[in-house]
């Protein structure tokens, strides 16, 4: 391929719906997918649907099972890689929450066999997306891989997760907002690819969340559909972008510089949400709207509501430029100073 060919990989199916376990062979079956298979799942997520996904896939395929036990670590990658190997498996299903995708994901990828994402919470993007965030010898990265070739999203399911996954994944959404300002400014400064059509999904996502905060909030099905929505729209704006551009910036930055600096960081999307209200700040958005946005779904606007020390909060913000160099954000190439990153606190009221 020459350099002016631009691949998007997309998911071929996304079902969105209630009861969706019978489905799950149908999926499969309609995408392709032959051989033995493997599901993901976690202790918990396992005995939510895992255990009935693997039950249903039983009636027609030969299935193996491994509980994902320590999280999206790069042990946990190779715990599931020697599985795929010695198993002689042709495709794999995740069952869970973000950090069981995150393993399925790049796990396939790294075999080169397909996945399916059976999501249990609707806490962040990557559900649809091609990225994977594994950590790796303390610090967490983000590993591109390949998008899963079905979602399925039950929202029955989803709904059963603690409430507060679902205002994460209102976090996750609204970052899209600052990411793409982020985007657009490596475009301009830097001379980075953008793409307006990637941009425009993405900011319609962040829209639509802020637009139906009060249904979020109500934490029911709809509820559930309308996150789940943003989410892999999202996903897909990232497929065609061809990178996570559209949907992660200074503000995810941030996000990962706290997840470095703490032993028990918050979730992903309420770091982000509020890494958002201050990256906002910075690029001069209307701050205000992202904040009441997170407070009216309930989700954490200060270091306080994420049980945060108001120190690591600065210190997160005057080295997050160093987490990713090559992604030209806001914070520049030199990053906040002390004192610029305690008055965007400030007056954003974060700290
Ligand atoms: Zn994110």
């Amino acid at each position: 391929m020459d350099g002016k060919v631009h691949l998007m990989q997309l998911p071929r199916e996304v079902l969105l719906g209630e009861n969706l376990t019978g489905e799950v062979v149908n999926v499969a079956r309609r995408v392709g997918l032959k051989g033995r298979a493997l599901v993901l799942y976690g202790p918990r997520t396992g005995k939510i649907a895992g255990k009935d996904v693997e039950k249903a896939l039983k009636s027609v395929y030969d299935v193996s099972s491994l509980t994902v036990r320590k999280g999206a670590t790069m042990e946990e990658v190779e715990r599931a890689i020697s599985a795929i190997r010695d198993e002689s498996i042709s495709w794999v299903m995740a069952v869970g929450g973000g950090s069981i995708i995150d393993v399925a994901k790049l796990a396939s990828f790294k075999t080169g066999i397909p996945f399916i994402s059976f999501p249990t919470t609707a806490s962040n993007d990557g559900i649809a997306s091609a990225n994977a965030s594994i950590r790796d010898l303390g610090s967490k990265t983000s590993v591109k891989a390949v998008p899963p070739v079905a979602v399925i999203a039950d929202v029955k399911i989803i709904k059963t997760a603690p409430y507060r996954y679902l205002a994460a994944g209102v976090g996750d959404t609204i970052s899209n907002l600052t990411a793409v300002k982020d985007w657009q400014l490596a475009h301009r400064i830097k001379g980075e690819y953008y793409s307006e059509y990637a941009s425009s999904l993405s900011l319609m996502s962040a829209k639509m969340v802020m637009r139906n905060a009060d249904i979020i909030r109500l934490g029911n099905e709809e509820s559930v559909r309308k996150v789940i929505k943003a989410l892999i729209s999202t996903g897909v704006a990232m497929s065609i972008a061809g990178s996570s551009r559209p949907a992660s910036g200074a503000e995810h930055l941030f996000s990962h510089a706290l997840d470095m600096l703490l032993q028990k960081p918050a979730l992903h999307g309420e770091q982000v949400g509020v890494g958002t209200i201050i990256m906002a700040y910075l690029h001069g958005l209307r701050w205000e709207r992202v904040r009441e946005t997170l407070k009216r779904v309930g989700a954490p606007t200060n270091a306080y509501d994420l049980g945060i020390d108001p120190d690591v909060i600065i210190e997160a913000l005057t080295i997050a430029h160093t987490i990713r160099p090559e992604r030209y954000t806001i914070l520049g190439k030199d990053g906040l100073t002390r004192e610029a990153a305690e008055k965007a606190a400030k007056i954003t009221g974060v700290i």
